[in-house]
């Protein structure tokens, strides 16, 4: 590798997290040579650009977990980045709707875990109050949620890759990361844009972030399984039948919050999304499948450990992805007023869910060390809304692990 351009650094992956660990980075260890290696030519075209745009509050995550810290300091810290930078964004307000007396105590367990996670403004309101709120939504009781906002994650992460280049970083695009060797003490990076070597590596590759670690050697405890969330475009007509995020009460058996209303930033009002297992990480569409993909899921312990768990919410997530009247159904539980007409395919987001050989899904974000690497093996949501608090945690790890 003699032409091999040389980094303490190299960063993986040009999402939200590598794009804020490389600004955090650069910002603690200016003298520090860092790279963002991202394999397609624009920021941000996975996770990061198809989500729901939401600013978490914190209200979902077990006191004392990374989620509930980092989603509460990150979300602040994300709104002064905003206001610093003149990136638009909206504390539009929302509510966990729950729509019968059997929803209570988990609507119960979600007030409790949003006071001790230091979600300022709370209140369980009655029907007379939501009415107020969000006149069209319809349920028992609701939980309400001043503080949960809505940005453009795209943006945001494009800003952080700015302020990055501006403190000396590199961002080379179109540089997927093929091998990883050991070279000269250091790591080899061989990538579709040259060769690249660095002393340390931190991997935000999202949903191929397992396949890093075993290019590095390594066999990881887990497996990324790819959801894929399908969304709906609200007719321009019923917008008004949504103020700001009207939510479910989740299922507190399974990671993902139920499909729910969005604002969005930009305009427009998005419904969704599901959970779907994806038949390749990429899998944007229903019928897109990738052998090698697919038949890796197949080979997880795990999988097939999830899938006893699961079936029956799975073949329920299946279905209402194929019958948009059971998708409308879902929908009409909030707001009754929403018809099948009212909605219009949109979009597919496709989330990285790490799951171990027990199957169970990882809830909490897992940064592991590793050597001479850093690895975020699970950052599903609210890791966007987190994401700079996120990135000071693994600079923090860094510098100790790294000897910085
Ligand atoms: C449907 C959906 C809705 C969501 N809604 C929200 C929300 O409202 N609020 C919230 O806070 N969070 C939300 N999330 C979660 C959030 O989007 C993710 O947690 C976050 O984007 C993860 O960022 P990331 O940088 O880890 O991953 P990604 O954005 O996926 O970035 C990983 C990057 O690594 C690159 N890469 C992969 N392999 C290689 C390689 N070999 N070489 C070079 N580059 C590589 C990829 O191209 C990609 O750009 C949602 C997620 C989904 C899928």
């Amino acid at each position: 590798m003699a032409t091999s351009k040389k980094y303490d650094v190299a960063i993986i992956g040009g999402g939200i997290l590598g794009a804020a660990t490389a600004m955090k980075l650069t910002a603690a260890f200016p003298s520090k040579k860092v790279v963002v290696l991202e394999k397609e030519q624009t920021l941000a075209a996975h996770q990061t650009g198809h989500n729901s745009g939401v600013i978490h509050s914190g209200l979902y995550y077990r006191p004392g977990s990374y989620k509930a810290s980092l989603c509460v300091q990150g979300g602040k810290e994300l709104r002064a980045f905003c206001d610093q930078h003149g990136i638009a964004y909206n504390l539009i307000g929302k509510v966990v709707v729950a729509t019968d007396e059997s929803e209570l105590p988990a609507l119960q367990t979600l007030h409790e875990r949003g006071a001790a996670n230091g979600v300022e403004g709370l209140s369980m309101i009655g029907p007379e109050r939501l009415k107020e709120v969000e006149p069209h939504a319809s349920g028992v009781k609701a939980l309400l949620c001043p503080r949960t906002g809505i940005v453009d994650y795209k943006q945001v992460t494009q800003a952080y890759a700015t302020q990055m280049q501006e403190q000396g970083g590199d961002l080379v695009t179109g540089a997927r990361v093929r091998r990883i060797r050991a070279a000269n003490g250091a790591l080899g990076i061989e990538t579709t844009q040259g060769d690249f070597e660095a002393a340390h590596l931190i991997n935000c590759a999202g949903l191929h972030a397992d396949t890093i670690v075993r290019m590095m050697g390594r066999k990881p405890d887990v497996r990324i399984i790819p959801f894929r969330g399908e969304y709906y475009e609200i007719a321009p007509s019923k917008h008004h039948l949504v103020k700001g995020l009207i939510y479910p009460v989740p299922n507190p058996l399974f990671p993902f919050l139920g499909v729910h209303y969005t604002r969005l930033i930009h305009g427009g009002v998005e419904a969704g999304p599901n959970a779907v297992l994806a038949l390749a990480r990429e899998g944007y569409t229903k019928f897109k499948v990738n052998p090698g993909d697919f038949a890796g899921s197949l080979a997880w312990p795990g999988f097939w450990r999830m899938s006893r768990k699961y079936w029956k919410t799975g073949m329920g997530e299946m279905y209402r992805s194929f019958s948009k009247k059971a998708f409308t159904r879902a929908l009409q539980k909030l707001l009754p007023e929403i018809r099948e007409e009212d909605l219009v395919p949109a979009g597919a987001g496709v989330r990285a869910q790490a799951v171990d050989r027990t199957g169970f899904l990882l809830d909490d974000f897992s940064i592991v060390e590793m050597q001479n690497a850093i690895h975020v093996l699970n950052a599903p949501s609210p890791a966007a809304t987190s994401s700079l608090a996120i990135g000071r945690h693994i600079v923090t790890t860094a510098a100790k692990s790294f000897n910085l």
